[in-house]
């Protein structure tokens, strides 16, 4: 009998145990000075993530969720406005436009990069259209050229949900940039992952930081000014401490995620029924997620987890099709891409932790279950 291996879809222990001293010496840091909300910490983190993504401002919050939130508030969303977001994504980009007061716009996405795909947004815009919301999907860029020239054709703001995709890039520029704000998340899943729940926005426009930052924090920069009324939404010290940690590490683990990537995509690539990923022209993908579709998919997704595989769907129904917006009716051929994607879609392991011979074995796993299916 062959040895049967473990592979998990991420190992965050692994991570943590690579930068084990660091870590250690900042939270104890943090626990050593109580500066738990804000403070010393989160100002670093502020100034380093800035520099990092190379944006003049950063606000931090308390998750990515949040962060979509706050910047469309801050970008003056109200009832009756119209937000064009992906039909593929996490559903935070969508449940937040709502929350702000506005209106969810669906548009399909690109039938290779699954990102917003910009031929189809023009047709959905009308004259209450206000905002776009291109998302970075599984770690590449949405096509940003094309996106930006339609955006400002018609005066609408862009914000980037770039929570999948820190340090990618497009014509050699990298996401969060482009837009009026991007927003991160630093779920501890992400490719920069706190030990808890964190999110932060970036932005070239001062007075929108600064609108931004009031909102996160009840409305004012300083105890008991309350301009207007806003969130408690605040990153903590000890996510800060955290984040600043693993940062110095982030351009590295990039470089190991883009390399596994490229193993996979020589190994995997010319099996029969197997699709990968594709990266188009100009853009460099960052692989939070390398995402498949093979038209048995679920088969594929047993056959992987009865030989130890942990994969994930990501997602299992594309947005305009789950229970929570039922209300719109949305019919499969309204969004066809997204809708042909959330029944092929399925992401393997891939984190720089990763050992060869643990990718070694979801190569030869794949392999296997297409042979044993085409005999070839
Ligand atoms: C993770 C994620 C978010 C939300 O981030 P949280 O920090 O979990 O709130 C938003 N958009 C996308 C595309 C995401 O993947």
């Amino acid at each position: 009998m062959s040895k049967q291996a473990k592979v998990p879809f991420a190992d965050l222990h692994a991570q943590y145990l690579s930068i084990k001293k660091e870590m250690d010496a900042a939270i104890a840091g943090v626990i050593g000075s109580s500066a738990f909300i804000r403070g010393p910490y989160v100002d670093a983190f502020e100034k380093e993530f800035a520099a990092l993504i190379g944006a003049p401002h950063c606000v931090s919050c308390g998750n990515g969720t949040d962060s979509l939130y706050i910047a469309m508030r801050a970008l003056g969303v109200k009832p009756g406005d119209e937000v064009i977001i992906p039909a593929h994504s996490w559903i935070a980009t969508s449940e937040t436009v709502t929350q702000a007061g506005g209106t969810v716009v669906f548009c399909d996405t690109d039938e290779d990069t699954f990102t917003l795909d910009p031929a189809l947004i023009e047709a959905r815009i009308t004259p209450r259209t206000v905002g776009i919301i291109p998302v970075h999907l599984y770690g590449q860029a949405a096509e940003m050229g094309r996106i930006m020239d339609i955006s400002r054709r018609h005066r609408l703001w862009v914000l980037e949900d770039c929570a999948q995709a820190h340090l990618a890039t497009c014509n050699g520029r990298t996401v969060g940039t482009f837009g009026a704000a991007g927003s991160f998340s630093f779920y501890p899943g992400k490719n920069l992952g706190a030990m808890g729940d964190a999110g932060a926005l970036v932005t070239a426009d001062g007075a929108l930081a600064e609108r931004m930052a009031m909102l996160a924090r009840h409305g004012g920069l300083v105890k008991n000014e309350h301009r207007i009324e806003g969130v408690n939404s605040r990153m903590d010290g000890l996510q800060a401490a955290v984040l600043s940690v693993k940062m110095k590490q982030l351009k590295a683990w990039t470089a190991m995620r883009r390399r596994l990537a490229g193993v996979y995509d020589r190994e995997l690539s010319g099996i029969e029924g197997l699709d990968i990923p594709i990266t188009a022209g100009g853009r460099e993908h960052v692989y939070h997620l390398y995402v498949v579709r093979h038209a048995r998919r679920d088969e594929l997704k047993k056959f992987l987890a009865e030989r130890g595989i942990e994969t994930v769907i990501n997602y299992p129904a594309a947005l305009p099709f789950l229970p929570a917006y039922a209300r719109l009716g949305a019919r499969p051929e309204d969004f066809p891409n997204a809708y042909r994607h959330q029944s092929s879609v399925l992401s393997l392991p891939l984190f720089p932790e990763m050992t060869e011979a643990q990718q070694a074995a979801v190569i030869e796993a794949v392999r296997a279950f297409s042979f044993a299916h085409t005999g070839r």
